[in-house]
């Protein structure tokens, strides 16, 4: 006989902003951002400004995730539109994954916000996987101030689907017998990987539900859609042979910070300045991720416009704030033309999880010292602030020491692929 594998998907609800709400309610803020129209999102005097999160009262106004703030605005004239606080969503993304571990040793990590649990041959432990997921939910509540969906089934896929059913606050099963039942009447755009661009496509066709694309003419949709028409027929019949990989941290792919500057910088010295406050932030970044990378680029952005940038593969990965410094001072010059710059970003791609053999194994000792100093900054700055600690060369700069928030670019809409 087969053994039955069990899937769990977590997913916490208007994760962002259930984040913000838990934490205010920590701070003692009594107003819970939950119950009134509110969304997270960029800078709204900047057009581009996007809606990352939204409040059920905002959703009942017809606010979309992903629209600009000016279009939310419109639909809601008193918004309430609070700032993303990525510091905060990687700590409690963190929580919960530590809290999952508890339940099953096995956990990927989908996105910042949801997570998938190997619970196979867990369920001996316990009555049956939905009441453990419902045991799950309700600590999550209890412990950490915020709600999720769970979805239990046999694959990553039909436990992702069963998560997305009523919300928030639910656990739901989608067992491959119950495909029929609760899959098959939704409309084809509910399934995973049927985005925007297919739908169309799918609908001139006549397929307008899930059952409609299960029951299709296999060989017409892998004609009009190649192999993603079969992809999405297997998944429309619940068929998904993906595995856990371990994959255990937010899938981003690069860590970037930039600024630009109210005046310009003619002399290195003062670029190198900026350019470490930006390195400063995202090599925290990435630690706090425990991530390190290989890739290092630059970019100037002159008075008039110009721009220019340069990247490098290093020998290593790294983590520390004075290797990439180092990197990144090293591509300033080369490719600085010498103009006055008014925008300057540094980004850091290629990253891997970071494994402690490597570590001790590659270091000199001196990088090493440098590594136990960022660590001990990262400690002093979260304990007392960015500014508790600065390098003695900005004093009397006029110049921060640290720059930079995180830039809402770096979590392609939050998903990857299973
Ligand atoms: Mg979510």
């Amino acid at each position: 006989m087969d053994i039955k594998n069990i899937v769990m998907h977590v997913d916490v609800n208007s994760a962002f902003l259930s984040w913000q709400a838990a934490y205010d309610k920590q701070i003692g803020i009594c107003n819970d951002i939950r119950d009134i129209p509110s969304v997270i999102g960029g800078n709204e005097k900047k057009r581009h400004g996007i809606v990352l999160a939204k409040s059920i009262p905002a959703k009942k106004m017809g606010i979309k995730t992903g629209e600009s703030l000016m279009e939310a605005r419109q639909k809601c004239k008193n918004l309430l539109i609070i700032p993303p606080n990525y510091d905060l969503y990687i700590k409690a993304s963190k929580a919960l994954r530590e809290l999952l571990k508890e339940y099953s040793p096995n956990i990927d990590v989908f996105s910042i916000d949801e997570c998938f649990l190997n619970f196979t041959g867990m369920e001996k432990l316990c009555k049956t996987p939905e009441d453990t997921a419902y045991k799950i939910k309700e600590r999550i509540k209890e412990q950490f101030g915020f709600t999720v969906n769970i979805g239990v089934s046999v694959n990553k896929l039909l436990a992702k689907q069963a998560s997305e059913f009523l919300k928030p606050d639910n656990v739901h099963t989608l067992y491959p017998e119950e495909i029929k039942d609760k899959l098959w009447p939704l409309p084809v755009e509910e399934l995973f990987m049927v985005g925007r661009r297919t739908k169309p496509k799918l609908n001139r066709i006549g397929i307008y539900t899930i059952g409609q694309l299960a029951n299709s003419d296999y060989e017409l949709l892998s004609s009009v859609l190649k192999s993603h028409g079969r992809l999405i027929y297997n998944y429309a019949w619940g068929r998904d042979d993906s595995i856990f990989t371990g994959q255990n941290q937010i899938p981003f792919k690069g860590v970037g910070n930039g600024s630009t500057i109210h005046f310009d910088v003619e002399d290195a010295s003062t670029a190198y300045k900026i350019l470490l406050s930006l390195v400063e932030t995202a090599a925290k970044r990435l630690r706090d991720a425990a991530m390190q990378c290989r890739v290092v680029s630059v970019g100037i952005k002159n008075k008039d416009f110009g721009y220019l940038s340069h990247q490098r593969k290093m020998l290593t990965f790294t983590n520390s704030t004075y290797e990439l410094f180092k990197n990144i001072r090293e591509l300033f010059d080369e490719a600085w033309n010498g103009k006055p710059i008014r925008h300057m970003n540094v980004r850091f791609t290629d990253l891997e999880i970071v494994s402690k053999k490597q570590i001790t194994f590659f270091q000199d000792e001196y990088s090493m010292k440098m590594e136990k100093l960022d660590s001990t900054i990262d400690m002093i700055r979260e304990k007392y602030g960015v500014n508790s600690l600065i390098r003695a060369e900005y004093i009397g700069s006029g110049l921060k020491p640290v720059l930079g928030g995180y830039p809402v670019d770096e979590y392609p809409d939050m998903k990857s692929i299973l």
